[in-house]
């Protein structure tokens, strides 16, 4: 199979029905779902500023400055910053590239297949969520693992809370640390927000996940997509059209910047 072929096979599992008429290229398919584009990002980069408060955590304050990448898994694995230590099973790190990585992929909180394997969405079999996450960032050409990875996945607060609540803001703010200390070392193109938890933390508005779509919000002088979570898109998977404009969104404005 050629890889526009498994490219094609990926869109349609994702909801997406191709012209029959092979061979399209997947790029023009894109380009024809997503216009007009320039006015949309020119509308973003004018968005208003963040309505709620948050706090930017430094990576110093709990610790995690200085640090190279195995340490600063050590640190995170072991951390009681906050009070969502008390019930985790693992903290999670997160999985994907290491080096040369273009989207950095933060989710909502870690569920409960999260918090007993200790990987982010897809370590273990249970996550059908992570296999749709894997599938869609791979369509997209930025996958999370093999030679060609360029995309790294974390959640928003790496220990889950309790029964699955939201994070709090005072969790919310002493996680920032460990995501600044991987951005960081990292150093990403573009953060991708999956879900509305880690959406609002990121963009800093208490708005509707459908608000916060379409648009580029800056975080730590990244740019910042918003999208739908995997775990919803299998619920809905109506959306799953919207979330592929959302990857082509990111695309283009990492092509962009
Ligand atoms: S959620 Fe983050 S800050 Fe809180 S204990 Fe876990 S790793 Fe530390």
């Amino acid at each position: 199979m050629s890889w526009d072929a498994r490219q094609r096979a990926m869109l349609a599992e994702m909801g997406f029905r191709l012209p029959a008429a092979a061979p399209v290229a997947v790029e023009a398919v894109e380009l024809a779902q997503t216009e007009p584009e320039p006015e949309r990002i020119a509308v973003a980069v004018a968005a208003p500023p963040p309505a709620i408060v948050r706090v930017a955590a430094p990576a110093a304050a709990a610790g995690f400055s200085g640090l190279d990448l195995p340490a600063l898994r050590e640190a995170v694995s072991g951390c009681r910053a906050c009070g969502l230590c008390e019930q985790r099973r693992n903290a999670v790190f997160g999985q994907g590239a290491l080096e040369q990585v273009q989207w950095l992929v933060v989710t909502d909180p870690p569920d409960e297949a999260d918090d007993a394997g200790g990987e982010a969405m897809g370590g273990n079999p249970l996550s059908d969520s992570g296999r749709l996450l894997d599938r869609m960032l791979l369509a997209a050409g930025q996958p999370r693992t093999g030679d060609a990875a360029s995309a790294f996945v974390t959640p928003i607060v790496k220990c889950r809370p309790p029964r699955g609540r939201a994070p709090l803001p005072p969790e919310l703010d002493a996680c920032e640390a460990a995501l600044a200390a991987q951005v960081e070392l990292l150093r990403p193109r573009l953060v991708l927000a999956l879900g509305l938890q880690a959406a609002r933390r990121l963009t800093g508005l208490a708005e509707p996940l459908g608000r916060l779509r379409g648009r580029v919000h800056r975080w730590r002088d990244l740019p910042v997509v918003v999208s739908f979570h995997p775990a919803y898109l299998l619920r809905s998977p109506a959306d799953k059209a919207g979330a592929w404009d959302d990857l082509c969104l990111a695309r283009r404005t990492m092509q962009a910047s």
